[in-house]
C-alpha cells in the first residue's frame, strides 16, 4: 500500500504517496489510541460523489471527543480534504480512510505532548466481497470473541484500537471456511460483525441490535430509514438472541465496504431458504441506485468530489 504512486492529505496539505511516513514510536501505533472513517466515493453521471460525507466527518469528530483526541481542523477542511484526495488522484470511485492519530512526541501512556495528526487516503478498493456474495449470500459463523462491552471501551467511537477484537473474530471465521463472524456482546445477544451491522427480517419486519455494543453504522441508518420510508416496514431495535437469528426469514449485514451483504447461513444453519432474502434484494437494490446517483430523492446524501 505505501510504494505507490498519487497523492495523500497530510494535516493540511495533498503530498506525494510514498512521502507520507511517521516515526516507529508513533504513539497510536503503541497503544491504538486513534480514530478513522471508511468512506465510500461511487462513480456517478456527476462524476465521483461520496455518500454521506457529513455524517462520516461527525462521526469522526465524535470519535475524537470520545477519545479526548482534540482536532485542530474543521469539520469543513476535513471534508474538503476528503474531496480533494479523490480529486487529486483523479479516481472514478474510491474508498477513504481519514484517520486521526496521535505523534512520536512523546512515549507511554501518561504523554502529555501528543500533537494529533490527520491523514485522508482514497484509492481505489475493488469490491469486498464477492459480486457472487452479494447475490448469494455469505456463510458467518459466531465468533468465540465477545464484543466490546460499553464500559470497557467506547463503542460510539470507531477507535483503531477496537479493530483488534474485529481481526481476531474474522480470522477465527475464515481459518474455519466462513466469510465473517457474528460477535455477540458481553451478555450474549448480538451485536454486530467484525465491519458491518447485523439485520435480520422475520414476518416481514426488520430487527437490529440496538447501539449499544455495535457501532452506529451509516449504513445501518441508511437502510433503516430506506426499510421505513420506501417500503413501509416497521424497523425494530432490540436484543436479539443467536437462536432467534437460526429461524429468521433473513438476515444481512450493512457497511460502507459491505454495503448490504446477504447472510445465507449462521453457524450451519441456513437462514431462511439460505439465499438473499427477498426484503435484502430491495433494500440491496435501492441501496445501490442511492449510492450510485441514480435516485433523484436522495441526492443530498451524494457530494461531488470535483469543485
Ligand atoms: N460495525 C463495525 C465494527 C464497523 O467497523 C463498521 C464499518 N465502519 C460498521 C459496523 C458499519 O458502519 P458503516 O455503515 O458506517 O460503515
Amino acid at each position: 500500500m505505501a510504494d505507490r504512486d498519487g497523492l495523500l492529505w497530510f494535516d493540511g496539505e495533498l503530498i506525494p504517496w510514498r512521502d507520507a511516513k511517521t516515526h516507529v514510536l508513533t504513539h497510536t501505533l503503541h497503544y491504538g489510541m486513534g480514530c478513522f472513517e471508511g468512506v465510500r466515493a461511487y462513480k456517478t453521471e456527476q462524476g465521483a460523489q461520496i455518500f454521506r460525507l457529513k455524517e462520516h466527518t461527525d462521526r469522526l469528530f465524535n470519535s475524537a471527543k470520545i477519545l479526548s483526541m482534540p482536532m485542530s481542523f474543521s469539520k469543513e477542511a476535513i471534508n474538503a480534504a476528503q474531496c480533494a484526495a479523490v480529486a487529486a488522484n483523479q479516481l472514478e470511485h474510491a474508498y477513504l480512510r481519514p484517520m486521526v492519530f496521535f505523534g512520536s512526541e512523546g512515549m507511554g501512556l501518561r504523554a502529555d505532548n501528543l500533537k494529533v495528526h490527520v491523514i485522508v487516503a482514497a484509492w481505489e478498493w475493488p469490491s469486498y466481497m464477492s459480486p457472487e456474495a452479494r447475490e448469494l449470500g455469505i456463510r458467518v459463523q459466531t465468533s468465540s470473541y465477545t464484543r466490546h462491552h460499553v464500559n470497557i471501551s467506547m463503542t460510539r467511537a470507531k477507535a483503531n484500537g477496537h479493530y483488534i477484537n474485529s481481526m481476531l473474530a474474522l480470522n477465527e471465521a475464515l481459518r474455519s471456511g466462513c466469510e465473517e463472524a457474528l460477535l455477540l456482546d458481553p451478555e450474549g445477544y448480538v451485536a454486530e460483525g467484525s465491519g458491518e451491522n447485523f439485520f435480520l427480517v422475520r414476518d416481514g419486519k426488520l430487527y437490529t441490535p440496538e447501539l449499544t455494543a455495535c457501532l452506529d453504522g451509516i449504513t445501518r441508518r441508511t437502510v433503516m430509514q430506506l426499510a421505513r420510508d420506501e417500503f413501509g416496514l416497521e424497523v425494530i431495535e432490540k436484543r436479539i438472541t443467536r437462536d432467534e437469528v437460526y429461524i429468521a426469514d433473513e438476515a444481512f449485514f450493512t457497511g460502507t465496504a459491505a454495503e448490504v451483504l446477504p447472510i445465507r447461513e449462521l453457524d450451519g444453519r441456513a437462514i431462511g431458504d439460505g439465499r438473499r432474502g427477498p426484503i435484502t434484494e430491495q433494500l440491496q437494490s435501492r441501496y445501490f441506485d442511492i449510492v450510485t446517483g441514480k435516485d433523484a430523492k436522495y441526492a443530498h446524501w451524494l457530494t461531488p468530489c470535483q469543485a
